[in-house]
């Protein structure tokens, strides 16, 4: 994750935000009001559990049968007309994008919020190539006006309230208009105006996708304010970059999820746009179709036993709304384009526990396990957290020296050779007569003291069984 490479650790970087009052006061008025909202409209549905279980399921089939839905994708689309890319890791993904709108002759792109262009570090690859990709989701046009990074899967700009964003707007939307107040429908229009012509004018667009069907190769979309719509239907160009866990088998199994995901995210009984597209169709819409599937650490993450539940998430937020971290320290704080418990086990799973960052994120939880409750896809947040933070812990004393560990490695060589073991065995029958009284040893040598400072050790015997056998069975030791 480009973007974030070099970020200090979860408890350096939270410091500063919790010693923020005005972000905390918007983090706790956003959060609190979608929390309720949220459990209101979950509330509704008597079969919640029900669609929560059948979603767990539907996605743990796929995540298991990975491969054959992928291939079946990968067949669907190119039957409908589009192209299929496979990237590895973010920078083959930029490339790849980069290529096809260098291909299409153009230098700028209209963009659909997507996680996991935020994930590869698009936009900064894309500028480096010289061409330039406006953002159209309003907090995500916010963010990027104010140079700013987004702290929220869902709402990326929560960490600003409307007093901000509108000198956001004066100072660098061109043309705002004069006089602009923090009314949010003053915001919104300002925003429209500001869009309207690149969406007209732009060649190619790019977009994630919340999913994608095996079965048909449709990608699929879903989003508020129908800045997506535009993007994935007027340019003649589109790029979807689309992470391999994002795919369904089937058309019913999508049927779940926009049961779940609205009322999970946006407190929606349904949400206002929902934008699929199957390929090309001639004379209507993009004629010219790109899916470029990523892994950038899934594969890694899907191997893992227990990290791989991580691989459901479908993005939702709720988890992030109801946490107690989340809620004082915001998404800055955790180093990665995901925030929040999801985001602190996503992040070490797909990079690794290694850097500074990734290593403090299995930390930045109370393990209170309201993410886990809320989360609808069933992902036990909790207990991948703690597994995690044992890899950090293996993955430091890897690093460090450990007496315990010399031991038990040098042991590890002894047992492994029977010469080496009879001549161990040969030397502690004789220093063990040397130091012991009474056939007990009540100190060894350091690193081995701590263990007779609380107990004695039996002295070894004068003859060890093997060559007990050997003297008296004639066979060679
Ligand atoms: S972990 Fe669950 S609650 Fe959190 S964003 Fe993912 S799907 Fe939503």
């Amino acid at each position: 994750m480009p973007t974030y490479i070099g970020m200090p650790s979860f408890p350096v970087a939270a410091r500063t935000a919790v010693a923020d009052s005005q972000l905390r006061r918007n983090l706790t008025h956003a959060t609190h009001t979608i929390r309720a909202k949220r459990a209101a409209a979950v509330a509704e549905l008597p079969d919640w559990e029900q669609l929560r279980a059948a979603a767990k399921a539907i996605k743990d089939h796929t995540l298991a049968n990975l491969d054959t839905y992928l291939l079946r994708l990968e067949a669907s689309v190119t039957r409908a007309g589009g192209h299929v890319h496979w990237a590895q890791d973010a920078a083959e993904a930029n490339a790849i994008v980069a290529g096809l709108v260098r291909a299409a002759g153009a230098d700028r792109v209209v963009k659909v919020k997507s996680m996991a262009t935020q994930e590869t570090g698009l936009n900064e690859a894309l500028a480096a190539d010289g061409i330039h990709a406006l953002e159209t989701d309003l907090a995500e046009l916010i963010v990027q006006l104010g140079h700013d990074r987004p702290s929220h899967i869902l709402v990326p700009a929560i960490h600003k309230n409307r007093a901000e964003i509108r000198e956001i707007f004066r100072h660098q939307m061109p043309g705002a208009p004069a006089g602009l107040t923090d009314n949010p429908a003053a915001l919104a229009a300002a925003a429209r105006a500001h869009l309207r012509h690149a969406f007209l004018s732009a060649t190619v667009g790019v977009s994630g996708a919340n999913f994608a069907i095996a079965e048909t190769g449709s990608v699929v979309v879903v989003e508020s304010e129908g800045n997506g719509r535009m993007c994935v239907t007027l340019p003649q160009t589109l790029i979807s970059v689309v992470g391999i866990e994002k795919i369904l088998p089937s058309w019913r199994d999508l049927e779940v999820f926009l049961a779940l995901l609205p009322r999970s995210s946006t407190a929606e009984r349904m949400n206002p746009y929902t934008s699929t597209w199957t390929g090309v169709t001639p004379g209507d819409g993009p004629q010219d179709f790109h899916l470029v599937l990523l892994d950038n650490g899934r594969t890694t993450a899907l191997a893992d036993h227990t990290g791989r539940q991580a691989l459901r998430c479908i993005r939702c937020s709720a988890c992030l709304n109801v946490c107690p971290v989340y809620e004082r320290a915001g998404g800055h704080a955790y180093g990665s384009p995901y925030p929040g418990p999801i985001g602190a086990i996503i992040s070490p799973l797909l990079r690794g526990v290694t850097s500074p960052v990734d290593a403090s994120l299995p930390y930045a939880s109370t393990l209170c396990g309201a993410c886990y409750d809320v989360c609808p896809v069933a992902i036990n947040i909790p207990e991948a957290l703690v597994y995690l933070r044992g890899r950090v812990v293996d993955a430091k004393r890897e690093k460090t020296f450990s007496p315990e560990r010399a031991v038990f490695q040098l042991s590890g060589r002894v047992l492994r050779s029977p010469r080496l073991l009879a001549t161990a065995q040969r030397a502690a029958s004789l220093s063990g007569r040397l130091v012991a009284r009474s056939g007990r040893i009540r100190r060894l040598p350091p690193p081995l003291r701590a263990w007779t400072e609380t107990r004695d050790a039996p002295a070894p015997p004068p003859e060890s069984f093997r060559a007990w056998w050997a003297r008296t069975r004639g066979t060679r030791r």
